[in-house]
């Protein structure tokens, strides 16, 4: 049996990207080679590389004059590189949370950060309505922060270049992409396994790198969009299972059907836990995040949070202790997270607090 599997990142995937990736590890499209056998510069591979860029486009309703890239450093490499190739003097960062402090971290390498943070409240909310200063480079957000469990839901309005990690809410909801000059990621918490990194560009900010500076060709984004992703080797795997996830996506009805079902998810679970009287969220309603969804127990139950962890294994629910940094639970329902998936978690809490309580 699968089991209901919660996990941050790596995390759940959907059957298709399982069974396909699989056949294709024994033989891509019976050519007699497996996808781990074939150049990446062979018309087999390009072809899906290809394909996957255009879903890309097609999933998110990418506008025209925007480059897609597959790269390798994951998330954690963009927060060097972005200020690396934008950072002249100042940009402004929103910290909520755990990823953005590292990458106000590298951005500091190379110049001013000024910052709103929702540190005063344990980022415990999601920071509205702050002035940015008129003369940053550009603004740098992280729409779902996957360890505290917040998620921005609008694509703002702001005048400089707007630069988001989307890791972990990526094609969960349409967003409004021509607001944004950079979305980036790991792949591995809604796109696909661990190992590659999307990135998707407006091709106008390769006119804003830092003119003056030395940048080694692996940390251009310039030389990747010249090269299609193939200035080194990809991983081409990854790429093939991205695709995968794309497809998927696209049969089950877009991002709309996505967002929907998210909602779903979240829904339920935030509800159980809103009634509960052993478990709680610390997290403010309306910035409450449909993909990481982060709870605790309360003050009198506490010394029962690992049995809770233990109880919730022997019902096949996996993955839902919280990150070592928060604590309590967190339950992950990206994307392949099915209604039954969190139905079985709530039905675990459910008779944990009739046996506990
Ligand atoms: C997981 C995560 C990262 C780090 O991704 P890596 O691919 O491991 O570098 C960065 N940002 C967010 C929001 C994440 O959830």
């Amino acid at each position: 049996m699968r089991k209901h599997i919660f996990n941050a990142g790596p995390c759940k995937l959907s059957d298709p990207l399982l069974k396909n990736t699989a056949e294709a590890i024994l033989d891509l499209n019976g050519i007699g080679q497996s996808i781990l056998e074939v150049s990446h510069r062979g018309k087999d591979f390009q072809a899906v590389m290809d394909e996957t860029v255009e879903l890309m486009k097609e999933v998110l309703s990418i506008p025209e004059g925007y480059s897609v890239l597959f790269l390798g450093g994951g998330a954690s490499l963009q927060f060097a590189m972005i200020p690396y190739n934008f950072l002249k003097s100042k940009a402004f960062y929103v910290n909520t949370g755990t990823w953005s402090k590292k990458a106000i971290k590298e951005a500091k390498l190379f110049g001013e950060v000024v910052e709103v943070s929702s540190e005063d409240k344990n980022h415990t909310y999601y920071p509205k309505g702050f002035n940015i200063p008129d003369d940053v480079d550009y603004v740098h957000i992280t729409t779902n922060n996957t360890i505290r469990g917040t998620e921005i839901f609008e694509d703002i309005d702001v005048k400089a270049p707007l630069i988001a990690d989307m890791s972990s809410d990526f094609i969960s909801r349409p967003v409004d992409v021509s607001k944004y000059a950079m979305i980036y990621g790991g792949s591995q918490k809604n796109l696909g396994p661990a190992g590659v990194t999307f990135v998707i560009i407006r091709n106008d900010m390769l006119e804003k790198v830092v003119a003056d500076r030395k940048i080694p060709s692996m940390l251009q984004y310039g030389i990747h969009v010249e090269n299609g992703s193939m200035f080194n080797t990809p991983p081409v795997v990854n790429i093939f299972a991205v695709r995968e996830t794309l497809k998927w996506v696209k049969s089950m009805g877009g991002v709309v059907a996505m967002e929907k079902l998210a909602k779903e998810r979240a829904e339920l679970l935030y509800n159980a836990i809103d009634e509960s009287n052993m478990f709680e969220s610390p997290v403010q309603k309306e910035d409450r995040s449909r993909m990481n969804i982060v709870f605790v127990m309360k003050e009198q139950y506490k010394e029962k949070e690992a049995d809770f962890v233990k109880f919730a294994g022997e019902r096949n629910c996996v993955g839902i202790k919280g990150h070592r940094s928060v604590g309590g639970f967190r339950a992950s329902t990206y994307n392949a997270s099915t209604i039954e998936d969190v139905q079985a978690l709530v039905q675990a809490m459910k008779d944990f607090e009739t046996q506990n309580a």
